[in-house]
């Protein structure tokens, strides 16, 4: 340690200096900063909300509501640390139904950028401004009813945190994800963005059910609104609704999960759980359902204040709530959904491999007899090629699965799965193994130490730039184990779904022959399906072997 260090007095920081450290918590990015002040306008209580970004909102955030405003004598107030307008004791906290109550967002927002506020209370005549280069002073502008908070260069004076920046178009996909989210949990507000200059989207408050649905296709995509139900389900004091996708519908990410309490969207472990296991029945491992729900509950049965980002919650019946959640998913996905074919039964039945194809680009056999017989999903095997592709028929279709990474799916559903229910077994390693580590990866091994456990890593820190593993996880096998690690802690990671980049990880590696190698050689084949109609029954294993190793090249 650097001795200068123990011999410093202690002293208090300065209040810039403690601000633009407590920013560090949940200031992280431009999209941290359009959240608070997105939530901000909300509990406002603004019916209409503008945002202007610039440079993916790394130049500028200019967010303007049509909310109750700010008094000019209190704008001061706004920007202070630990000053809200939301709470006024503890006890707020257990039946809150604003979005803030930290009171920090502004006052760590603005300890970074160049900004400016101005407001026009409502009743008011007159509108007041403040800016950075004169904090404290009050002067009189023009503003409508409302507020308008424009920030600029963030992290200017901070450029160890400016340095974490990424590309415009990351910055500005962070971006759009929030709005999409505010957009989707507040169908009775209008939201309109731009960025550069370009009106992206204009969004006027859905009254109804159709404006509803039409939003959320705007957002979400057609395809999803067309592909789902809509439920409605109210039980003592509980409601759900929103939008669940359909069992023949599923996506390879989890980005389209959209869970909201009380117009907050949430990460939670038990709603995962309960979403997974009501689509247990339908979804091939690795596929993921798609969902924009919102859960209305009594705010006193939630607890919002377990993370600075308000993502996580705490809830005080946590049993009911996954069981009515699961129910009403469970009983809605199955009155519209009684024909389709139980996955789960196929995998239990065959010896659990999986397709990296989608079932709608499976090769057709001509003429091929439907078999009476009840099959498992994929069928029979019908041979396996370079000793690691299995060839199935099932009634009238082939699969060509690949049994090494069909493996790796299904270890990983298993995990993730006892990863939810808190239950992932551990193997120890035989030799300890020591894993050196960069400065970024140090930081994040600090802040992720609690998700690896979880996860069922068993890790001590043995030196300053280094780790030492003593266990890993069950379902998972030795030899990806230390990349695996690096990767976790290089990685953006959301705490409530690892799993993202776990399988980004193991699944979507280069070196093997992959769904797209496998769908260009099956567009190929379809392409030559009239040639070779005639020729598909006499067809050999040497010629799969041989397009195969073509399209391995
Ligand atoms: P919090 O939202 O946790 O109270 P903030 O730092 O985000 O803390 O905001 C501080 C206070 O500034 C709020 O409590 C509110 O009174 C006021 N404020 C901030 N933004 C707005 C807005 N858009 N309209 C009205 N008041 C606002
Ligand atoms: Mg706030």
């Amino acid at each position: 340690m650097n001795p200068l260090l123990l011999s410093a007095p202690i002293r208090i920081l300065p209040q810039q200096l403690a601000d633009q450290i407590a920013a560090g918590e949940v200031i992280e990015r431009p999209a941290s900063v359009l959240k608070e002040l997105l939530e901000n306008a909300l509990d406002a209580g603004a019916t209409r909300i503008e945002i202007e970004l610039k440079i993916g909102g790394m130049e500028a955030i200019r967010v303007t509501d049509n909310g109750h405003g700010i008094p000019g004598e209190e704008l001061p107030l706004a920007i202070s640390r630990h000053a809200t307008s939301k709470i006024r004791q503890l006890d707020d906290l257990l039946r809150l139904h604003s979005l803030g109550f930290r009171g920090e967002a502004l006052a760590s927002i603005c300890s970074v950028s160049q900004w400016e506020i101005s407001s026009c209370q409502a009743g008011e005549t007159s509108a007041f401004a403040m800016r950075y280069n004169q904090p404290q002073q009050v002067h009189e502008v023009n503003h409508a009813t409302g507020t308008s908070v424009w920030i600029r260069k963030l992290f200017h004076n901070t450029p160890a945190r400016r340095k974490f920046l990424r590309a415009e178009r990351t910055e500005f996909r962070h971006c759009d994800d929030v709005f999409r989210r505010m957009a989707l949990a507040r169908f009775d507000v209008g939201f309109y963005l731009k960025h550069n200059g370009r009106q992206l989207q204009k969004l006027p408050a859905a009254a109804d059910d159709t404006a509803r649905a039409r939003r959320v296709a705007q957002l979400c995509g057609q395809s999803f609104v067309q592909n789902s139900f809509y439920l409605d389900v109210t039980h003592s004091n509980m409601r759900l609704w929103g939008w669940i996708s359909q069992p023949d519908y599923s996506r390879q990410q989890t980005d389209m999960q959209y869970f909201f309490i009380n117009g907050r969207i949430i990460r939670d472990r038990v709603i995962n759980h309960a979403m997974r296991q009501a689509y247990n029945a339908y979804l091939r491992p690795g596929r993921h359902a798609a969902y924009v729900l919102h859960f209305e509950i009594d705010p006193a049965s939630v607890d919002v204040n377990v993370h600075p980002t308000k993502h996580e919650v705490r809830f005080r019946e946590a049993r009911m709530i996954h069981d009515f959640l699961s129910r009403c998913l469970r009983d809605s996905l199955r009155s519209g959904a009684s024909d389709s074919v139980p996955f789960n039964q196929a995998v239990n039945e065959s010896s659990l491999y999986y397709s990296t194809r989608d079932s709608s680009e499976s090769l057709r056999h001509h003429d091929g007899q439907a078999s009476a017989e009840h099959e498992t999903f994929f069928g029979q095997v019908l041979t396996v090629l370079l000793g690691r592709y299995l060839l199935t028929q099932a009634g009238e279709r082939l699969y060509l699965i690949d049994a090494g990474r069909a493996r790796t799916r299904i270890n990983l559903h298993h995990w993730e799965a006892a990863w939810e229910a808190n239950d992932v077994t551990q193997r120890p390693v035989l030799i300890p193994e020591r894993i050196a580590l960069d400065t970024l990866q140090r930081q994040r091994y600090q802040q992720r130490r609690d998700l690896f456990q979880q996860l069922g890593f068993d890790i001590d820190q043995a030196g300053p730039g280094e780790i030492v593993l003593r266990a890993i996880p069950g379902w998972l096998s030795g030899s990806d184990v230390v990349a695996l690690i690096h990767a976790l802690l290089t990685a953006e990671i959301d705490p409530a779904s690892p799993f993202d980049v776990i399988r980004a990880y193991l699944l979507d590696r280069p070196g093997d022959l992959g769904s797209i190698d496998i769908r260009h050689w099956l567009r190929g084949m379809e392409r030559e399906r009239e040639a070779l109609r005639d020729c598909w029954r006499v067809l050999t294993q040497a010629d799969l072997q041989y397009w195969l190793g073509q399209s391995a090249k």
